[in-house]
């Protein structure tokens, strides 16, 4: 409904491209991790840039939510400010926020907040890649007979060949994921640190993939697993020193979240928690101790 007092209507998408939306994020839900083709819209924004999940969120959001977006942990970094303008912006009512704990929807782009999620948050990311099949099989229509089969034997070869060449599984950012014991999604370019909070977790995740045309969602209390051999196992980033030693951030000494390598003026490396409202949250609880 166009508002006189506003000249875009509520969440910029009109009514019908958002119950589609709705509708095909419903589906999702009901078969975990499997992609579900929607009539991705033309956003303000260029495809790449979040338009994915920025369509999920404007679909599901109503004026009683309070959203947070971040990308690569920041709710300041330039691709955060401008979803979260262009939401308040399109969405009036709405409350904004960068409190990981009070947000009732929170946009992200790389990373899955430090802090535990709850039942009844939702976390909408933006998605370049739906299928981890594409490294191995380029063409949709054979990548869908696959899912559809459960047959992921040329990903585990994949995997295999990492093995055998590096010693390692080399993936680090598109970690390929079980969910429900069936379909294996690519849960995006989330660090493996990250991987373990999508299995049980008490919120919803979906996933928004606006180039591909493809959504697809992790329900809460699922089992999700990362593809993994038993004899060697999957491992999340350590960040352990030359010692042996759990590296801390610089600013608050959290020892037990992700951290970015910056290097300082004098060519230093420096480490500091990706994610910066923990960052801040955790030097506030030590500023009350
Ligand atoms: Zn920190």
């Amino acid at each position: 409904m166009m508002d006189n007092k506003h000249s875009y209507s509520f969440g910029f998408l009109d009514e019908y491209a958002k119950k589609e939306i709705r509708r095909s994020l419903l589906k999702a839900v009901a078969i975990p991790g499997y992609q579900v083709p929607y009539a991705s819209r033309e956003m303000p924004i260029a495809r790449g840039f979040g338009t994915g999940g920025l369509q999920i969120t404007l679909s599901i959001i109503g004026e009683n939510d309070i959203l947070k977006v971040i990308d690569q942990g920041s709710d300041e970094s330039v691709n955060a400010v401008n979803i979260r303008q262009f939401i308040a912006k399109t969405c009036p009512g709405v409350t904004l926020t960068k409190n990981t704990q009070e947000a009732t929807i929170i946009q992200t782009r790389h990373r899955i907040p430090e802090i535990p999620l709850k039942l009844g948050q939702i976390l909408v990311l933006q998605v370049p890649y739906p299928d981890p099949l594409i490294v191995v099989e380029s063409k949709e229509e054979k990548r869908k007979k696959m899912h559809s089969e459960g047959d992921y034997a040329r990903l585990w070869v994949k995997l295999y060949e990492d093995i055998v060449q590096f010693s390692e599984i080399t993936i680090s950012h598109r970690y390929p994921t079980r969910i429900n014991g069936f379909y294996v999604i690519d849960p995006s370019p989330i660090p493996r640190f990250d991987i373990p909070k999508l299995n049980h977790s008490h919120a919803l995740y979906l996933f928004g993939a606006g180039r591909e045309k493809k959504l697809y969602a992790i329900p809460p209390y699922t089992n999700t697993e990362p593809l993994s051999f038993s004899d060697i196992p999957f491992r999340i980033e350590d960040f352990l020193d030359e010692t042996g030693e759990r590296r801390g951030c610089i600013r608050c000494g959290s020892k037990t979240s992700f951290l970015d390598e910056i290097i300082n003026n004098n060519g230093d490396k420096i480490y500091q928690c990706s994610d910066t409202y923990y960052c801040s949250h955790q030097l506030n609880l030590k500023g009350h101790e």
